[in-house]
């Protein structure tokens, strides 16, 4: 997501609008400290020609020495008032970026969450952040000095003569000149140079990556050989790409050094002043200031760089404030429109998630209290996705699912989740301890009652294990298997006693004996509630009150166990695979054994 740099230009200058006042300030005040900063030098120039007067001027030069002393306090309060006011305002800065952050990623669409997405916003939030802290705190001052200073001295030197300015000018020129050369020839071959890196890496993954492959089938020379070549050729061309710009840029930082500087200023100077041009006095000062002329113009391309990285972060932080957004309701409910019956409608919903392509056409269901309704399908029929449209991970393209005749999207966000519980398969536990991931939806239970919904879901044995047990923290003490984890989920959902539940694979990685136990647990949970599952194992949902079968996106049957049996159609022929395979290979179909746990299914214990 590398944005073109015009809008990361943009989107920097757009970031830091709120604080552009005090960064103008805090930049002036800065300048004027860099004057001050110079003064010192041109006093301790002039107190030499002062006391090269015969007979010289005390007073004169004890008030040089005075201003020389006075601007060094002069140049330390500004600088400590232009760094002061930079810092508060990078500390409104930031906090204005992560509250935008969180206000915009706090409506945007569950779904959008994944893992990638969570290290975007992590970097975002710290690293990103960070970068465009260091221009904010010190890159813009740091730039304002590296100008003011050099100038500052060569309208001084000026003053003085301006042939030995020239001649002090003349270095620096010819190495800037130098520099920006080095660096054109640095961006021309920089997408090349990109291009040569990606290569490298590429083979050197799949080397690594194959090596157990290419020696089983005896291809050790040949892969190495393509790693080989590539990292030949990569280093041909990296030799050449550097020779040129490094003969450049040696040259150039040779020039800009305070020693070249101060070898021409002699020389000149020695020139000049042999050619009765000028007093021998008057070189002094350029060999103080002189220094200062090519010095800053390395803290200037230090200050570049600190642009151009903030310049990138703020192009990143800026496209996730663009994150698309879930509609927020359009008009408060009003207090009559509250769902009251858990009754769930989908109404011709499409779906897709990309703009051309869409995963879902016009699925009708009615999810009902009392009633289990279970999606059956191929793997990539659609079955996650229409569970995820209810706890409104995405919204629907076209159509709309409603809870007691209201659409969803109009119900305030703690509203629809007071009435619709997930477990999904891959499960989402906070880094924070076991007891309050499982209180999540219910933060005032008591402990009895987290432990029972624990014993419930089969995990209570497992964390009671856990070094603090219920205090454990997720990712630190409490390092949980993918099922322990799923546990975890189904015993918060447990506890959150929510009026419709909604399943996708929920038991899928749980072991069969646990399985066997969770299923009860759930089944007893489901009694009475509006259900919806995703189910891989037939077997588990032949009891379902509405097995709905998915194909490409659109809901192809529809019916009681039985009925699809007798209809003898797509169903009947899942069904007849999957017992084929119990039958014939019992550890290929994960789960419990169906002879010995007869009838195991979601409303086994009804
Ligand atoms: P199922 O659960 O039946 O296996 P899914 O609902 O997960 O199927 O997927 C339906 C279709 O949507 C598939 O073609 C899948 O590739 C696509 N899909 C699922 N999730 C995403 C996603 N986050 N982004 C893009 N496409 C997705
Ligand atoms: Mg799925």
């Amino acid at each position: 997501m590398s944005a073109p740099a015009s809008t990361d230009r943009q989107a920097l200058a757009e970031l830091l609008r709120p604080i552009r006042g005090t960064l103008v300030i805090a930049c002036v005040l800065q300048a004027i400290a860099s004057v001050a900063g110079v003064v010192p030098f041109v006093a301790v120039a002039e107190l030499g020609r002062a006391l090269a007067d015969d007979p010289h001027d005390s007073d004169r030069a004890w008030t040089i020495a005075w201003i020389g002393a006075g601007s060094l306090l002069v140049r330390l309060a500004f600088v400590f008032a232009a760094t002061a006011l930079t810092h508060f305002a990078d500390e409104d800065f930031q906090l204005g970026v992560r509250r935008s952050l969180a206000a915009r990623l706090g409506r945007a669409p569950l779904g959008w969450f994944t893992e990638r997405r969570a290290g975007e916003v992590k970097k975002a939030l710290d690293d990103d952040v960070e970068a465009m802290h260091h221009l904010v705190g010190h890159g813009y001052l740091n730039l304002t000095a590296s100008v003011v200073v050099p100038l500052t001295c060569l309208a001084y030197l000026a003053r003085v003569d301006w042939l030995l300015t020239i001649a002090t000018l003349l270095p620096s020129v010819v190495g800037l000149v130098l520099y920006a050369g080095a660096m054109r020839s640095h961006a021309g071959h920089l997408a090349e140079y990109d291009r040569a890196l990606t290569r490298v890496n590429g083979s050197s993954v799949e080397f690594a990556q194959g090596i157990a492959v290419v020696k089983t089938f005896g291809q050790t020379g040949r892969a190495h050989a393509r790693f080989q070549r590539e990292a030949t050729a990569f280093i041909d061309f990296f030799w050449s790409f550097a020779r040129g710009m490094l003969r450049k840029s040696a040259v150039s930082d040779l020039l800009l050094s305070p020693v070249t500087t101060l070898l021409v200023v002699l020389a000149g100077g020695t020139a000049l002043v042999a050619g009765d041009h000028l007093e021998a006095v008057d070189v002094l000062p350029f060999a103080l200031l002189g220094l200062a002329v090519g010095a800053p113009f390395l803290t200037l391309s230090y200050a570049q760089q600190d642009l151009m990285t903030a310049r990138q972060a703020a192009g990143r932080v800026h496209a996730l404030l663009q994150t698309e957004t879930l509609t927020a309701p359009a008009t408060a409910p009003a207090p009559a429109a509250e769902p009251q019956r858990p009754v769930v409608r989908y109404e011709n919903v499409s779906f897709g998630y990309r703009a051309d392509r869409d995963v879902l056409h016009g699925i009708d269901l009615v999810l009902e209290p009392g009633r289990l309704t279970a999606l059956v399908g191929a793997s990539g029929s659609g079955k996650s996705t229409i569970a995820r449209l209810l706890p409104r991970f995405w919204d629907p393209g076209t159509g709309r699912i409603t809870l007691d005749g209201i659409d969803i999207r109009d119900l305030a966000g703690p509203e629809l989740y007071r009435h619709v519980g997930f477990v999904f398969q891959e499960t989402s536990l906070l880094r924070t301890s076991i007891r309050d991931n499982i209180r999540l939806g219910r933060p005032d239970a008591a402990d009895d009652e987290i432990r029972a919904a624990a014993r419930s879901a089969q995990i209570d044995d497992c964390l009671t294990r856990l070094p603090r047990g219920y205090d454990s923290i997720v990712g630190e003490d409490a390092l949980l298997s993918g099922g322990e984890g799923q546990r975890v989920a189904i015993a918060r959902m447990l506890l959150a006693d929510t009026p419709i539940l909604v399943m996708d694979e929920a038991t899928a990685f749980a072991d069969p004996e646990s399985e066997a136990a969770i299923q009860d647990a759930l089944a007893e949970l489901a009694c009475g509630r509006t259900v919806l599952v995703v189910a891989h194992r037939l077997r588990t949902i032949t009891e379902a009150d509405e097995i709905c079968v998915l194909d490409a996106g659109r809901i192809v049957e529809r019916g009681r166990h039985n009925d699809l049996l007798a209809a003898d159609g797509r169903y009947a022929a899942m069904w007849r695979t999957q017992e084929h395979l119990a039958v014939s290979a019992p550890d290929l179909v994960p789960g419990p054994d169906p002879e010995s746990t007869p009838g195991l299914d979601l409303r086994s214990t009804r």
